[in-house]
């Protein structure tokens, strides 16, 4: 594994792989299903898990290993798995440690597919989830609460809202009523923030945005930080802290410790049931997109505060947020949380409304109308009328997206360039 000491921008090309002497110098794609031992009592040994290694790609690949591998040491974490997509890491997150019965409390400003996840699919799974207002009061927060609440979720920088969480104060009242803080990253990315330093137990991605950073695949990755005491809460946990007899009565909480239980029994669970991997050649080009976050996204939060700054002074405006200008209310929150940058994505209104909102986003040509934010292409949606279609207007608000909302995902090419694009598309109006 990876030197623990590195910085960052060195675990970016570095960590997760290895290689030895005449090994391959890249990661290398394996992509075969299954894999081959001279008898069935070694065989028997994995499907155990008494010993580890390969013999089943829905449950483990070497090459999403690395990758995951990789991810793990750039947030901080014991252990990681990597998903076929966003949706799929935060939906086991959740059902590694919860079923019917129970409850999770959820900040309310999330991804509008989380929203729908949560809030319809897992709720007909009997899960329940009470959405609060991040910024709500101590009380409020604190009165979200049930006896059978299981974890708290919430973003780093929600999208689209980006509204900034106040993480430590989150991970204090979950760890107060002894459950787990999961954190979606996507965002922030660990270059910009990284949520296990400030007290969540869990953080997710959407690797199909800055992670991949390209617009090539969609995946999603699950990292633990190996810091939550699940035997200290075993009534709350049982599917870690006692016998799973489908896996040959292992306690994953006993056998693995604190630093490997929630990861392995995702993958030997989960992964087995529900089969969400990502295909390696994703993976592969997954980790390309690793190797350059660091140089990408401090491009991404100087060009988008460019914009934004351009944006904040504009007659045809009518109001923006970008937690990295200092007249956001979440700039203080973005200075303690993410003091070298937030991300690239901006969100304004334009005057006179939706309407104006169409018009000047259909006179924009560098910025592509796509259904995709955080990659390199910078790129414009307006999300009352796509992702957060299904919402109601009472749940639009909670979400904090304004019917008016327009989402602009600043990319990396030239900033100058990007602004005469705006410009332009403004004067249409
Ligand atoms: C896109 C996104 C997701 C869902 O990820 P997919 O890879 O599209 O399934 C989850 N959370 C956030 C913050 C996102 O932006």
């Amino acid at each position: 594994m990876s030197n623990q000491n590195w910085n960052i921008e060195t675990k970016c090309i570095q960590a997760g792989y290895t290689p030895k002497n005449g090994e391959p110098r890249m990661i290398p794609i394996i992509q075969s299903t299954t894999f081959k031992y001279d008898s069935s009592a070694e065989m028997g040994k994995l499907f155990d898990l008494e010993a580890s290694g390969y013999f089943y790609t829905r449950l483990q690949n070497p090459t999403n290993d690395h990758v995951a591998a990789k991810i793990a040491a750039l947030e901080g974490g014991t252990a990681a798995m990597l998903t076929s997509s966003g949706q799929a890491a935060s939906f086991f997150s959740i059902f590694n440690i919860c079923s019917a019965g129970d409850h999770v409390v959820s900040s309310s400003t999330i991804y509008g597919g989380t929203f729908n996840l949560f809030h319809v699919t897992m709720k007909k799974m009997g899960i329940d989830f009470t959405f609060v207002d991040p910024g709500c009061s101590d009380e409020e927060l604190e009165a979200a609460f049930r006896p059978n609440t299981k974890a708290v979720f919430g973003e780093t920088i929600a999208n689209p809202a980006l509204v900034v969480l106040d993480i430590e104060r989150f991970a204090k009242a979950a760890h107060a009523h002894g459950v787990p803080l999961i954190i979606d990253n996507t965002f922030a990315t660990p270059i910009n923030c990284r949520p296990f330093e400030w007290g969540a137990d869990i953080v997710i991605h959407s690797t199909t945005k800055y992670m991949d950073g390209h617009d090539c695949g969609v995946g999603g990755c699950i990292v633990d930080s190996g810091k939550f005491d699940w035997m200290a809460h075993a009534d709350k946990f049982p599917g870690l802290c006692t016998p799973d007899e489908s896996y040959h009565g292992i306690t994953y909480a006993e056998r693995f410790g604190k630093e490997g239980a929630y990861i392995t029994k995702a993958t030997a669970q989960l992964m087995r049931d529900l089969g969400s991997i990502p295909a390696p050649m994703n993976a592969f080009l997954l980790n390309l997109g690793l190797e350059s976050l660091h140089v990408r996204m401090p491009r991404h939060c100087e060009n988008a505060l460019k914009v934004a700054r351009f944006l904040e002074g504009h007659e045809k405006v009518a109001w923006i947020n970008y937690p990295g200008l200092e007249s956001s209310p979440y700039y203080d929150l973005a200075q303690k949380y993410m003091p070298n940058g937030t991300c690239g994505v901006i969100a304004f209104g334009v005057k006179g409304g939706r309407a104006a909102a169409e018009t000047f986003m259909s006179h924009l040509k560098l910025a592509m109308i796509a259904t995709h934010v955080a990659d390199a292409h910078t790129c414009v949606l307006h999300p009352a009328s796509s992702t957060h279609r299904q919402l109601t207007d009472e749940e639009l608000v909670a979400a904090g997206v304004s019917p008016d909302l327009v989402r602009l995902s600043v990319g990396i090419e030239n900033g100058d360039d990007i602004v005469a694009d705006v410009a332009q598309a403004l004067e249409s109006i």
